[in-house]
């Protein structure tokens, strides 16, 4: 007897609906990109009990006629792609097409569609993958498709889904991750009662991700400079350092339009951020990256989730650049200039006040870091300030950030080192600090960023440097700052001179195991050029005889261990080098100002003027923040000024 048979289309559709359909959420992904392929304007998603009792997807697309309706519900049956060839340069979501024949053999499906010029529209109905009917509809041009009681003939299939709660939150990511794919598409997003979202087409990407995330994630993003490397086209947008997620729900990934998962882009995300993201943190991005469909494979998995990539590296260096770029760029909303006007403050906001006085308030040029002395004696002596009220506030607060200076600023050399360690003082500085200020630059004239003029205040629990600027209280962690400065001028130092190497008076023996040996070996010359000088000692074993200078020789395996495993997460040798910094950094927190070290109020301004000249001075080298804004709208909504 024979034993091996063809299994019929309604089994093989069910068995492919396994890989296509896990869940509701990968039916509502289907059924959209199937919208957006057929040149949709508008999509709008209707979803009940998470997708497990109903979905719905109206378009305004191409339609279908009655023939092409029919066939499209057959297993390979796309209009995507002919040939072999065109698989290899695809410019559709779809090409499989598997999607339709498998989600209508595990549901009730009906399918309404309705080519523009045509009189009338076709409607077939299908149940488990048999069709009902097949008959006109007067529909609206376009496609609406519905899929009721999901995996109602696979029951198996049914219990791994989860609460509907949990399904509905699959949806709204997957219809989050189209909506941001294109923005040029209207979305209405619909569950049983409720409207979650309606948003209107657009042509900027920032407007989309204000519409769906609101304000206060579009105002923690820096766009991406739109850039081209070796044929890598990249633009987006990504959270400003320091802002990051517990989670990767909100690190987007586009590759020619299509949402996807890889592990290059992460890793490449991360590179780019480098110190600037917490450890164990995801960042949140928004990035588009386009490619010639040639090196790109999509035909991973049967969801189109994944894709591969013909020249990992070719990605993931322009990745790594354009997430730079971005950080970098931001800099200028903190930069400033430590201006302390030589009048005093109520002369200062009377000036702001008179028109003529805004005039003067050309913007400075980026380079012009300016010291304004207002103290009298200069604040770098180390006399204690009189323990006077502070001023009064400033009654207006000038417009676009700027302070008003009535003398032209003084320029001090902008690269003049600063100091190695801020000593600890024994003078606690009692308010007032108020008379010093620090303004930000006119890198930013659109006036977009936050206020860029800094008040110091004084300092809290011998940790926390409080000042104002327009926006309300900005704190500074004193310890993270210092870690900050200290790490980019050691980041600067190294770059100028190489790695300072001190050299083991008795050089240490280590034991490594086989994988660690053979990886040591590989990469010697790396290790060399961060400082760290090995040679074979026999069958794996190494002798360490220098380390970089700035290391504590306490435990050089363990410094050893972790340089081994953040290396092989890279693999080009520019990235290796890049890792190095992260030894200096977790070297320099030991050397930065303590927590609760006290500082005199010179060195206070040394402090705050040293990290706003860095470049990326609202993060320790660990990504934690240095400093916070509290709005004053924040504090009326504490008090109960505002709701
Ligand atoms: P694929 O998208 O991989 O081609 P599908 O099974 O998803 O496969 O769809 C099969 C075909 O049905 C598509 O190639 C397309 O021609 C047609 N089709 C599906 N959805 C729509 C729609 N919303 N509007 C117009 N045509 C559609
Ligand atoms: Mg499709």
């Amino acid at each position: 007897m024979n034993r091996i048979h063809l299994l019929s289309d309604e089994v093989a559709s069910q068995v492919a609906a396994g890989e296509v359909v896990e869940r509701p959420a990968s039916v509502v992904k289907e059924l959209v990109e199937n919208s957006i392929d057929a040149g949709a304007k508008q999509i709008e998603v209707l979803v009940r009990r998470g997708g497990i009792s109903l979905i719905r997807v109206v378009d305004d697309g191409c339609g279908m006629n009655r023939d092409d309706a029919l066939l499209s519900l057959e297993r390979h049956a796309t209009s995507k792609i002919r040939t072999g060839a065109d698989l290899a340069a695809l410019h559709t979501l779809g090409f499989r097409g598997e999607a339709l024949p498998s989600i209508a053999s595990v549901s009730r499906f009906r399918l309404c569609t309705r080519e523009h010029d045509a009189e009338a529209g076709t409607e077939i109905q299908i149940t488990g993958g048999k069709i009902d009917h097949v008959r006109d509809a007067g529909e609206a041009p376009g496609t609406q498709i519905e899929v009721r009681s999901l995996f109602f003939n696979l029951p198996a299939r049914r219990k791994f889904l989860r609460t509907e709660n949990t399904e509905m939150s699959h949806v709204e990511h997957q219809l989050a991750l189209q909506a941001i794919g294109h923005p040029e598409i209207g979305f209405v997003f619909r569950t049983d009662q409720r409207l979650v979202f309606q948003i209107p087409a657009t042509t900027s990407l920032h407007q989309r991700i204000r519409d769906l995330w609101g304000a206060s994630l579009a105002d923690e993003l820096l766009e991406v400079p739109p850039m081209e490397r070796d044929g890598v086209r990249i633009h987006g947008y990504v959270g400003r350092a320091g802002v990051s997620r517990s989670t990767r729900t909100q690190q987007l990934t586009f590759v020619n339009g299509r949402a996807v998962e890889n592990s290059v882009l992460t890793h490449a995300l991360r590179e780019g951020y480098h110190t600037s993201l917490m450890k164990g943190q995801s960042p949140i991005t928004f990035l588009f990256i386009e490619l010639e469909p040639e090196a790109v494979d999509v035909n991973v998995h049967p969801a189109k989730r994944e894709v591969r990539f013909r020249e990992p590296s070719r990605v993931r260096e322009a990745v790594v650049e354009a997430v730079r770029a971005a950080l970098e760029s931001d800099r200028e909303r903190w930069s400033a200039t430590f201006v302390a006007p030589e009048k005093p403050v109520e002369e200062n906001a009377a000036a702001a006040e008179s028109p003529s006085a805004t005039q003067t308030a050309l913007p400075l040029p980026m380079e012009n870091l300016v010291i304004h002395d207002r103290v009298e004696p200069a604040p770098q002596t180390s006399s204690p300030t009189p323990a006077a009220p502070p001023p009064p506030l400033p009654e207006v607060r000038h417009t676009d950030g700027w302070v008003v200076t009535p003398e032209p600023p003084r320029a001090i050399p902008v690269g003049a080192p600063p100091p190695e360690r801020y000593a600890p003082g024994t003078l606690r500085v009692a308010p007032p600090l108020s008379q010093t200020t620090f303004t930000g630059n006119a890198s930013n004239p659109a006036g977009d960023a936050p206020s860029r003029s800094f008040r110091l205040l004084g300092v809290l629990g011998s940790l926390y440097v409080l000042m104002e600027n327009e926006g309300g209280l900005v704190l500074v962690d004193q310890h993270a700052a210092h870690e900050r400065i200290l790490f980019e001028q050691l980041q600067r130092r190294i770059e100028e001179q190489g790695v300072p190497v001190q050299r083991l008076l008795v050089p240490v023996t280590l034991e490594l195991g086989a994988r660690d040996s053979d990886w040591v070996a590989q990469n010697l010359a790396t290790l060399q050029k961060m400082g760290i000088g090995m040679e074979p000692f026999g069958a794996g074993t190494w002798k360490l005889d220098s380390l970089p200078q700035f290391v504590r020789l306490g435990d050089p395996l363990r410094l050893l261990r972790e340089v081994i495993d953040e290396l092989r997460t890279v693999s080009s040798s520019t990235s290796k080098l890049r890792l190095g910094e992260d030894v200096i950094a977790k070297t320099v927190c030991r050397a930065a100002v303590k927590a609760n070290d006290i500082l005199r109020e010179p060195e206070l301004i040394r402090l705050i003027e040293d990290l706003l000249r860095c470049d990326l001075p609202y993060c320790c080298p660990h990504g934690r923040p240095t400093m916070i804004q509290i709005s004053y709208s924040e504090l009326e909504k504490k008090f109960g000024r505002k709701v």
